[in-house]
C-alpha cells in the first residue's frame, strides 16, 4: 500500500542536503511505502501510488517528537493550580497527590486516561511520544505503569527516582536501594531508558548517579530531569554519563552550556512548565548560540504543565525564549528525535517513517504566529492517515 500527499506548499524534510534549517521544498509531494517514505520531490514529478491524499497548497511538515512525557496517571490537579496562579510557589510537592491518586486507580482507569490523552496527542501533529513512569513509586506500581506506557509507545522511560514517596521520607538511602534493586529487575524489561529528577527536594548528585548508573548496568539508557528550579549538578551529571538528553535546563550556568555544547547531549526545554508555573523561561538562544542540540517538549502531567500540545510550546519557544520558528519547529521534530536518539523519525526524507502533520496554514512559521488555533489538519502515522 502506497500513499502520495501531493499539492504541499511547503514541505518541511529538515533534510540538510535541501539546505536552510529545515530543508524545504517548496511545491512539494511525499510518497509513503510500507510506513516509510519512499520519495520527496516538486510535486510535478510525483509517481502514481495506490492512494492519494490532496493538501491543496498547505504545509506539511514531521510529526512532533515529544521526548519529555508523564502520561499515566489518574485525577489532575486543577486545585493546586489555582493556587499557584493565586500565589503559592511551585516546589515539585504536589508529585505526592498524584502518586496517591494513581496507586488508587485500576488499570482500566490508567488505560482509558492514557489513550485519551495520546489521542489527545497525536491529533495536535505529535507522532513519537515517549512516556514515563514516576507516579507509583513502588515496585508493583511502576512495573504497572510501564507495562501501560508500553501498550501505547516504545519510549518508556524507568522514572521511580521521581520523589521520594511519604514511606520514605527521610530514608532517602533506603528508597535510592528499592529503585536501584528490586525495582529496577521489575521496570527494566518494560524500559528503553532510566531518568531521575535531579533536584534540590528530590534527588542529590550522589543519589542521582548512583540511579542512573545502575540503570545503565540494566541496559536502560540515561535521561535527566536537570536544573529545573534552580542551579544544580543535573546538566553536569547528564554530560559525564553521556546521558541523551538533559530536560528542563531552565537555570544553567556558563559552564553547563560549555558542557552541552561540546556533548551529544541534547538540551530538552519544556515551556509548559514554566508557563503553568509562572517561571523564568530557560533561555534558548543562548544554548543555541553556543552550539547546543535544542529540544522542545511537552513534559505533559497532571501537576506542573498539564499540554499535550506542541503547537503550543512552539509558540512559547518562539515568544518567550528567542527562537526563531524555524529553530522552534526543529526543535520539536528533528530535536525530540535526538534527543530519544532516533534517526528514523522527525525528519521526512527517503528511509524515514511516514510520519507528518498537515497544517491549515501555508507554512511552518504559522505554528507560532497563530498560537493556540488547531492548526492541524491531518495526521498520518506510519503512512496511514489517522
Ligand atoms: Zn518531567
Amino acid at each position: 500500500m502506497s500513499l502520495l500527499v501531493t499539492n504541499i506548499g511547503e514541505l518541511v524534510t529538515n533534510d540538510p542536503a535541501r539546505g536552510g534549517p529545515l530543508g524545504v521544498v517548496g511545491d512539494a509531494a511525499l510518497v509513503a511505502e510500507h510506513g516509510h517514505v519512499a520519495w520527496v520531490g516538486p510535486a510535478r514529478h510525483a509517481p502514481q501510488a495506490d492512494a492519494r491524499i490532496d493538501v491543496h497548497g498547505a504545509a506539511v511538515i514531521p510529526g512532533f517528537v515529544d521526548s519529555h512525557t508523564h502520561l499515566v496517571f489518574a485525577a489532575d490537579r486543577a486545585a493546586e493550580f489555582v493556587a499557584r496562579m493565586s500565589g503559592t510557589p511551585y516546589t515539585g510537592g504536589g508529585i505526592a497527590t498524584t502518586v496517591a491518586a494513581t496507586r488508587d486507580a485500576d488499570d482500566g482507569t490508567l488505560r482509558a486516561n492514557l489513550a485519551r490523552l495520546v489521542a489527545e496527542a497525536n491529533g495536535q501533529g505529535s507522532t513519537t511520544i515517549e512516556v514515563k513512569s514516576g507516579y507509583g513509586l513502588s515496585t508493583v506500581d511502576e512495573e504497572r505503569l510501564l507495562r501501560l506506557a508500553r501498550e501505547v509507545t516504545d519510549e518508556t522511560t524507568f522514572l521511580g527516582a521521581h520523589v521520594v514517596p511519604r514511606e520514605y521520607v527521610g530514608r532517602l538511602e533506603e528508597y535510592v536501594a528499592l529503585v536501584t534493586g528490586p525495582m529496577l529487575t521489575a521496570a527494566a524489561p518494560l524500559a528503553r531508558w532510566v531518568d531521575v529528577f535531579c533536584e534540590r527536594g528530590a534527588f542529590d548528585e550522589d543519589a542521582s548517579r548512583t540511579v542512573l548508573r545502575a540503570g545503565m548496568a540494566a541496559g536502560l539508557q540515561p535521561r535527566i530531569h536537570a536544573n529545573q528550579l534552580g542551579p544544580g549538578p543535573g546538566v553536569r551529571l547528564a554530560v559525564e554519563l553521556g546521558a541523551a538528553s538533559a530536560d528542563h535546563c531552565t537555570h544553567l550556568s556558563t559552564e553547563d552550556v560549555d558542557a552541552l555544547a561540546s556533548s551529544a547531549t541534547v538540551a530538552t526545554l519544556l515551556p509548559g512548565a514554566e508557563f503553568a508555573t509562572r517561571s523564568p523561561y530557560p533561555d534558548a538562544r543562548r544554548l543555541l548560540d553556543a552550539g547546543a542540540t535544542v529540544a522542545l517538549a511537552t513534559d505533559a502531567n497532571p501537576g506542573s504543565s498539564f499540554t499535550t500540545s506542541m503547537p503550543f510550546c512552539i509558540a512559547v519557544a518562539v515568544r518567550e525564549m528567542r527562537m526563531t520558528p524555524a529553530e522552534a519547529v526543529w526543535a520539536a521534530t528533528a530535536g525530540g528525535a535526538a534527543a530519544l536518539r532516533r534517526d528514523d523519525v522527525g525528519r521526512l526524507s527517503p528511509g524515514a517513517r511516514a510520519d507528518l502533520a498537515v497544517l491549515d496554514a501555508p507554512s511552518h512559521v504559522h505554528l507560532a504566529y497563530r498560537p493556540g488555533v488547531p492548526l492541524v489538519r491531518t495526521v498520518v502515522i506510519a503512512g496511514e492517515a489517522t
